[in-house]
């Protein structure tokens, strides 16, 4: 399980997608219906940027997040969802 928080670097587009979202569903061999917050019981309205917080990892993920989490500074654990890379 990973440990992730918003990404709050420089804006990045999801190009060439439309949304963050759309890259999720493109890149993820997951279907995810909730909010990627382990207790959370809201539906996954928008895919978010987040950095995992481990020493050394200075990537950023896009997750499926309710839009209460999706706004969140708090440190927040994800469940069984994989966090999708991106790439640029
Ligand atoms: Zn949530």
């Amino acid at each position: 399980m990973a440990t992730v928080q918003n990404y709050k670097g420089l804006p990045l587009s999801p190009y060439p997608y439309h949304s963050w979202m759309e890259h999720w569903k493109r890149h993820s061999d997951q279907w995810v219906i909730w909010c990627a917050e382990v207790h959370c019981e809201r539906i996954a309205l928008v895919a978010s940027l987040v950095k995992i917080l481990e020493k050394g990892n200075d990537n950023v993920y896009v997750v499926p997040l309710c839009k209460g989490h999706a706004v969140s500074d708090h440190i927040i654990s994800i469940g069984e969802v994989k966090p999708v890379r991106i790439t640029w």
